[in-house]
């Protein structure tokens, strides 16, 4: 997510080049709102930024506030209908939204609606619809004119949504973000010479030459407007970062509390090393994610680093992708190995995580298929056991591989000479911060936050119906 208040920037454009530097957090669909003061107007599609937008369409888009989205689904298909930033219009004001996390009690905030869910899009079906039709709800009409509607309207609504929400949002004149209390999503807030920006990562202000102020802390909700940085405490904070963040989802270039995704990267792969050592002639990475740790391998254990495996960088993210079908076909698009520097090598290969091990059962294969003498796997977090209620879309524990099955298990069915899992004390201390401020319970099964059985599933809404029709 990106947002920008910034009066004579061509703000389409910088939340274009914010969103484009965030792709790699979902590529399901993008989409940018703009408003010059009086009117919102939301343009979004299937696809990715580059895909939905062009420079006549960013032309349109004209005004000096503007919250952007690139969406991965967790909370309803993956169709237009729930492509982001969601829109709702009020007599008084109108909004539009984009939410980074996922929603654990959507029935419930849904049953609280009645009647006044019916989205504009017709058939949405995610959590982030019916947060913005509660704020709608909540208000907006009511008030009168202006930013007092909507920010009165998100400090009654917010304390009643559960789970992981990193949001920014907008009215006509007034650009606002705002955190779940656990903090479960990254969101931070820049500078720049002529206003204000928030997104989703640190990266992003680089390339929009924001300079980072802060982050949005837990249980917080800002107001950007003329009069400058309002801020208000909707609930206590209670800190539980998503550890996986530094596994995988963020940026190397990207800092988290402080600490460098890319140092925390580099830390555990030495820290792997060390826990699982292994006599082999060449550490090479699975790229991109696993860059750092596989540096971090070769540093420690003083084995070579090299590349072993060619990435096509425009295949999307292979979990990312929602079906289980183009994940697989995705794999064998995305890496090439390179015979020559392989052929007779003895390999340690780095990865970032196994989840259903599709991904390292073809690499393992790809590998010896090109001559490598031995595959040892090291993977620079433990195994995923868990599945995820917080804006990942880790399946169900049936479908994970260390949900079922031994490490050994893990290492006979992927076929590899030998397997290691960093531990989850040597991840935690790599991120330098305290075990009790960070989510790890797609490791160890602690959630945070209760998960009710009825609130679990990515197609609640589909289930029940509609938000509109079905939670009545
Ligand atoms: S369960 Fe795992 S992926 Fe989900 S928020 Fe917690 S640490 Fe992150």
């Amino acid at each position: 997510m990106f947002g920008v208040w910034s009066p004579g920037e061509d703000v389409a454009k910088l939340a274009y080049y914010g969103l484009y530097s965030l792709q790699h957090r979902g590529q399901e669909s993008a989409g940018i709102a703009v408003s010059d003061g009086s009117r919102i107007v939301v343009y979004k599609d299937m696809g990715l930024v580059a895909q939905v937008f062009n420079e006549s369409v960013l032309n349109t888009l004209r005004g000096h506030v503007a919250v952007a989205h690139c969406r991965y689904s967790t909370s309803g298909s993956s169709v237009w209908e729930n492509a982001q930033p969601t829109f709702r219009a009020t007599p008084s004001a109108n909004l539009a939204l984009g939410h980074n996390g996922n929603l654990i009690n959507t029935l419930e905030l849904a049953g609280l609606l009645g009647d006044q869910s019916a989205s504009p899009a017709g058939r949405a079906t995610s959590d982030t619809d019916v947060l913005t039709a509660l704020f709608a709800a909540a208000g907006i009409g009511a008030s009168g004119a202006g930013h007092p509607g909507v920010e009165a309207a998100a400090l009654a609504v917010l304390p009643l949504a559960r789970g992981a929400f990193s949001l920014v949002f907008m009215d006509e004149q007034t650009l606002y973000a705002a955190r779940d209390p656990q903090g479960f999503r990254p969101l931070v807030l820049g500078r720049m010479a002529r206003g204000w920006v928030v997104a989703s990562e640190t990266a992003a202000l680089d390339i929009v030459g924001a300079a980072f102020v802060r982050e949005i802390e837990p249980g917080e909700l800002v107001a950007i407007d003329g009069a400058g940085v309002r801020s208000h405490t909707f609930a206590p904070a209670k800190p539980a970062g998503c550890l996986f963040e530094y596994v995988y989802l963020a940026r190397p270039d990207t800092a988290i509390a402080g600490r460098s995704v890319q140092a925390t990267r580099v830390a555990v792969g030495r820290r792997l090393a060390a826990e699982y050592p292994a006599d082999a002639d060449l550490v090479i990475p699975v790229p991109e994610s696993s860059t750092p740790a596989a540096i971090g391998y070769a540093q420690a254990s003083g084995i070579p680093y090299g590349q072993g495996l060619v990435k096509n960088s425009y295949v999307g993210r292979t979990f990312i992708q929602p079906s289980q079908t183009i994940r697989e076909r995705g794999i064998r698009l995305k890496y090439n190995p390179l015979r020559a520097a392989i052929a007779g090598q003895r390999l340690v290969v780095v990865d970032d995580s196994i989840v259903r091990g599709s991904t390292q059962r073809a690499i393992v294969a790809m590998l010896r298929e090109a001559g490598a003498a031995e595959v040892h796997v090291r993977i620079s977090s433990p195994p995923v056991a868990w599945p995820c209620f917080f804006g990942i879309d880790f399946p169900s524990r049936d479908e994970l591989m260390a949900g079922n099955l031994t490490i050994d298990g893990i290492r006979e069915s992927i076929g590899a000479d030998s397997l290691g899992f960093v531990s989850l004390a040597g991840l935690i201390e790599a991120t330098a911060l305290p075990a009790n401020r960070l989510c790890r319970a797609c490791f160890d099964g602690k959630y945070p936050v209760p998960v009710a059985e009825g609130e679990k599933g990515k197609h609640l809404l589909e289930m029940a119906g509609s938000p509109a029709a079905g939670i009545r």
